[in-house]
């Protein structure tokens, strides 16, 4: 039988949820256990697809082509498994299930309700994964924070499973925060039991605490908030700051979570976990021998989740080359011909991020000329590179105008253009080319040599793309299409052979990147960059030596 684990989140948002579920899945993976963790978001979207990445960070994009929560990214790269719409709900889509329903006549006359109604359909949902039986345990993160007015329907379906699934099947986490008071030199409780007494209130009582904190809980503490929140001593889980998100599930371990949780489910410890692996990369995470540093061109590159999936790539890929991967975050809206020498000083590589509309376009462009022109590493994503095919249209085959219909629809060269099915649809979520899709490499190219094989299958989120018109003429100019999708044509990659590493993407390789198998394009990208600042360092020493 399937067993549930529900992580909900007390005190303030931002305690890192998805983490800690994320760390608790991949403790009970190593333990020999199939888990999959599904986030449950109390906004009324649908999905995050039509969010602003000002709101909630990236859109993360799953091989079903379903645009979820980021959230679902450390899912995916922690556990190194796939997961699919089904792992994310929100309120939205909820609602929008009962109301075509009440529509279709399905309720008989009867009042549609939040209780029963709505809250059947999350308990619905909550249990799906598990009908499949593929699972022993279905983790899922309730978004939001105790006590929202939008929370109260998911916890209510909480209290009911529990009741329904009956004892030791099902199990509550919750995360809370210790805080620390300075001028006190004190952790303080208070909030927590404030936390648990609002759940309590609620009908749901946690029967694990998971504790983030600044500071070590002594063990008086510990019991402190054990009974105060009537839960066992060894229900009560420290979770300091850590140095980085990869070093959660040994935490995690450290501090018996997994363990707990098994023992309160009722289930055996199985193995002991093995983490060989994990620790490796750790290890070179933390002990790099070398250090790159990436200028990663975007327009919301001030808020760090915006760009989440390719942050977390660059780490994974940095660590297999044992080199630091230092990012450094250049606003594409204040890139000019003028200032981009001046940004992209000391700069081993450039990547050029995914995006929609017209701002800072132009210092996207620029960036791309300047590091087509000075042999930098380039990585173009998405938008990247269709900005990329856009930059070598107008600097090297001289179509002056030259341009993406999405940023000026009547430019007479449109080298990126709007895919035929989609110029009929009208409505904006879900309804781009989205998901998995295959890609076909030429056997010479720097891709097909990352990935060490020519069929390849890479997630898509966008509307718009190469316009094949113009293929030829880039091909006889030296930008050629390495990757096109096999049946319909589609440009997928394009790479500039007279380049040392010159490769843009139409798809998102950084969805697919995890710990235990960063993304063979992010991997030769960080190395790229080592050679290209050894190469640097080669010809100034030589200068050097000559000079003296
Ligand atoms: N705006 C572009 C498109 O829709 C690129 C999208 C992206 O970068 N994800 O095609």
């Amino acid at each position: 039988m399937t067993k549930y684990i529900f992580v909900t989140g007390g005190v303030t948002s931002s305690l890192g949820k998805g983490i800690i579920a994320a760390s608790l899945a991949k403790l009970l993976q190593a333990r020999g256990y199939t888990a999959t963790i599904q986030k449950f978001d109390p906004y009324i979207n649908v999905d995050p697809g039509t969010l602003n990445p000002y709101e909630h960070g990236e859109c993360y994009v799953t091989e079903d082509g379903a645009e979820t929560d980021l959230d679902l990214g450390h899912y995916e790269r922690f556990l190194n498994t796939f997961t699919s719409q089904a792992n994310n709900v929100t309120t939205g889509r909820i609602y929008q299930y009962v109301i075509n329903k009440e529509r279709e006549g399905a309720y008989l006359g009867r009042t549609v309700q939040v209780i029963p109604h709505i809250t059947d359909e999350i308990k619905r949902r909550m249990t799906l994964l598990g009908s499949e039986k593929k699972f022993d345990f279905i983790i899922t993160e309730l978004g939001g924070t105790v006590g929202d007015i939008e929370s109260l329907p998911y916890i209510e379906a909480v209290r009911q499973l529990k009741w329904d699934l009956g004892e030791k099947n099902a199990i509550v986490v919750h995360l809370t925060l210790i805080p620390y008071l300075k001028a006190a030199k004190e952790l303080k409780t208070k909030p927590t039991q404030h936390s648990v007494k609002l759940m309590s209130e609620n009908g749901v009582t946690p029967d694990i605490l998971v504790c983030r904190t600044e500071e070590p809980l002594y063990k008086d503490l510990k019991r402190k908030i054990a009974q105060f929140c009537n839960v066992t001593e060894d229900a009560v889980i420290e979770a300091m700051d850590a140095d980085t998100i990869y070093s959660v599930p040994l935490e995690m371990m450290r501090e018996k979570l997994d363990v707990t949780c098994l023992n309160k489910l009722g289930m055996p410890l199985g193995e002991e976990p093995k983490l060989e692996r994990w620790k490796e990369f750790l290890n070179k995470l933390r002990y790099p021998k070398a250090k790159i540093t990436v200028g990663l061109i975007g327009k919301y590159v001030e808020l760090q989740d915006a760009y989440k999936s390719i942050l977390e790539a660059l780490i994974h890929a940095g660590a297999i080359n044992e080199c630091k991967v230092e990012v450094r975050n250049i606003h594409s809206e204040f890139l000019t011909v003028d200032t981009v020498v001046e940004k992209l000083k000391n700069i081993d590589a450039v990547l050029v991020a995914p995006g929609f509309g017209n701002r800072g376009i132009d210092g996207k462009i620029d960036a791309i000329r300047y590091a087509r022109e000075n042999n930098i590493p380039f990585f173009g994503i998405c938008l990247g590179m269709q900005m990329a095919c856009v930059e070598f249209a107008r600097n090297v085959l001289n179509l002056s105008d030259a341009h993406s219909t999405e940023m000026n629809a009547s430019t007479t060269n449109p080298v990126i253009n709007m895919m035929e099915d989609q110029k009929k649809i009208v409505n904006m979520g879900g309804t781009m080319r989205l998901g998995a899709y295959d890609c076909t490499l030429a056997s010479d190219s720097i891709s097909a040599a990352s990935y060490g094989k020519t069929h390849i299958s890479e997630r898509h989120r966008h509307r718009y793309e190469f316009n094949n018109e113009y293929l030829e003429q880039f091909e006889a100019n030296g930008m050629t299409a390495v990757g096109k999708n096999p049946e319909t044509g589609l440009v997928e990659i394009m790479e500039v052979k007279s380049h040392p590493f010159y490769v843009a993407t139409q798809f998102h390789p950084e969805y697919k990147s995890t710990v235990e198998n960063p993304h063979p394009l992010f991997v030769s990208f960080v190395k790229a960059a080592k050679e290209a600042q050894e190469l640097k360092k080669e010809v100034a020493n030589a200068v050097s030596e000559e000079k003296s």
